[in-house]
């Protein structure tokens, strides 16, 4: 499932494709995408925003767009001169088609049409976003407050809790596993039972893992690609879907709050 980096990727990238163009037509194909959009048109993007795994677009009408990849979305920008040659890339599993007057198109796909894809008001959008926990590569996230947050957590366990987006936003089973891994801590520990060594690790972690994973356009083992291609992080995974660690130690494999987790039993006290 794109988290933090691979959303952190392709938001950068829309902005780059698609803010001022005018959008003329829209077409929707699933259900998965609010109806309503299609009636909307003329408008245009006039930005695009990340909150943990969200993107929003914000459009000129003073509506926004809230949109969740779930496990398999993303987008294509196809300029006009590349419609024919590149339909293979971006008819399979549309959801909805974003025409521009210049004749180039923006499509949202999904194999699996899991997500969302939904018309907001702003007031909407901020009651939407607001269970969200703190964006852990903002200024404002600092160990001080990393450390508070901590204290109201101390009898669950933590890999549980890094994925808790009501605690940190944007960081799902690919970077809690690799953030754990570089911090030396066994997933299934309790949050009380961290010192304070290990918190300040942690926290270091979880922002190196997550630049990492955006400096490499995010982690493509999946069908997660952006709008250039895939991503280049699984190149560089320290324990995700590994079998050895980086010092050769064979890694344990159990499921945590559903999900499969790697952790190295030698590395991670
Ligand atoms: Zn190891």
């Amino acid at each position: 499932m794109p988290e933090l980096p691979e959303v952190e990727t392709i938001v950068a990238q829309l902005k780059q494709k698609i803010i001022g163009n005018k959008v003329i037509k829209v077409e929707v194909l699933d259900s998965l995408v609010e109806p309503k959009i299609k009636d909307l048109t003329p408008f245009r993007f006039i930005d695009v925003r990340r909150r943990a795994k969200y993107i929003i677009m914000c459009l000129d009408n003073g509506k926004y767009f809230l949109v969740h990849l779930g496990m398999t979305g993303l987008f294509y920008f196809v300029e006009k001169a590349q419609l024919e040659q590149k339909k293979k890339c971006y008819q399979p599993h549309l959801l909805a088609t974003f025409t521009f007057n210049d004749g180039s198109i923006l499509t949202h796909n999904s194999v699996r049409k899991i997500g969302s894809f939904r018309l907001m008001e702003e007031k909407e959008l901020n009651m939407a976003l607001s269970k969200l926990g703190p964006e852990p590569l903002d200024s404002e996230f600092t160990l001080g407050k990393f450390k508070e947050m901590l204290t109201q957590k101390s009898r669950a366990k933590v890999k549980v809790t890094l994925m808790d987006q009501s605690f940190i936003a944007g960081i799902g089973n690919i970077y809690a596993q690799e953030a754990l891994y570089h911090a030396g801590i066994n997933p299934e520990r309790k949050i009380g039972s961290l010192n304070s060594t290990e918190t300040k690790k942690l926290y270091e972690s979880i922002i190196l893992v997550l630049k990492e994973g955006i400096k490499h356009k995010g982690t493509s083992v999946d069908e997660y690609i952006h709008l250039e291609g895939a991503g280049e992080n699984q190149k560089y995974l320290r324990v995700y879907r590994k079998k050895k660690c980086p010092q050769g130690h064979l890694l344990k494999k159990e499921a945590m709050g559903g999900r499969g987790t790697s952790y190295c039993p030698v590395c991670q006290k």
